[in-house]
């Protein structure tokens, strides 16, 4: 990644939930975010993945908080009690949780679409949000996501949602429209995937490129009987991207010249 990508153009990414750790959830939101973040031109620095617990989540914001000024937290917004994130981040920002009339609105048109009347006290734990915040409605599902912006920072927060169906709309219909225009960059990447070569003699063959390299970047990957070498440029042109990427790729295949990629 460029060194011209400053840190408001980078993000993190927090999944929160202990079946994320237990393994028996697989953590997909992470892989997906960053594929719509890159998309629009926001790199990745790191994926952090927490369990349900209020003390280490606050700890992983920090931690996440000095490697970029954008972090998404996906999960922990449902309304049991494990469910933390919005609290932890309000504590985190310093500000309170208030009731927000549309997300009420929308709850009490939901109970009277089911036929139910009385509202359980973990219902109405969703209607609460981070003062100050955007809040993002859920069309997937009954639980709000909310961009939230530090007063005296660059800090931004987005929470998203953990059901994979309803973290990806909200991306697509709210978070991605909010954040578009963040970043001036574009990101543009190729992949070449050799067989019949291994990753050691492929990184060999291409020090040349990765001695030094700034941008483009170039990176293998070992996978089950192929490794890939991904290029990537993040610049403010997007054809200058292209056609910094497009020319590494012909020096990679001439340093890799007696193995053509698939
Ligand atoms: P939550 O928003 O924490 O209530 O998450 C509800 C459900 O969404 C979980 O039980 C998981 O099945 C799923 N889920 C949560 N986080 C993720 C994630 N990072 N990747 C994939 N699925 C997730
Ligand atoms: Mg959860």
């Amino acid at each position: 990644m460029s060194d011209r990508a400053n840190k408001s153009t980078q993000s993190v990414i927090v999944a929160v939930g202990t079946e994320l750790l237990f393994g028996t959830t697989v953590n997909t939101n992470a892989a997906e975010i960053s594929q719509m973040l890159h998309d629009i031109g926001i790199g990745v620095l790191a994926h952090h993945t927490i369990g349900d617990n209020p003390g280490r989540l606050h700890r992983t914001l920090e931690i996440a908080f000095e490697q970029a000024d954008l972090v998404l937290v996906t999960g922990g917004l449902g309304p049991t009690q494990d469910d933390l994130t919005k609290e932890v981040i309000a504590e985190y920002f310093g500000v309170s949780l208030v009731a927000d009339e549309e997300a009420m609105k929308r709850l009490e048109a939901l109970f009277e679409e089911y036929g139910r009347t009385q509202f359980s006290e973990n219902n109405l734990k969703q209607i609460y949000m981070p003062s100050g915040c955007t809040v993002f409605y859920n069309n997937a599902g009954t639980a709000p996501g909310f961009a939230l912006q530090a007063a005296e920072s660059e800090k931004l927060i987005i929470a998203l949602p953990g059901p994979p169906r309803e973290m990806r709309q909200m991306m697509n219909e709210s978070v991605l429209p909010f954040l578009k225009g963040r970043s001036k960059y574009t990101i543009y990447s190729e992949t070449l995937i050799f067989r019949g070569i291994g990753e050691s003699m492929i990184e060999t063959l291409l020090l040349p490129l990765i001695d030094g390299q700034t941008d483009p970047t170039i990176a293998t990957y070992a996978k089950e009987g192929e490794c890939a070498v991904r290029i990537t440029s993040m610049r403010e042109n997007a054809n200058e991207a292209k056609t910094a990427v497009e020319i590494m790729v012909r020096q990679a295949q001439k340093l890799i010249s007696d193995h053509k990629p698939c």
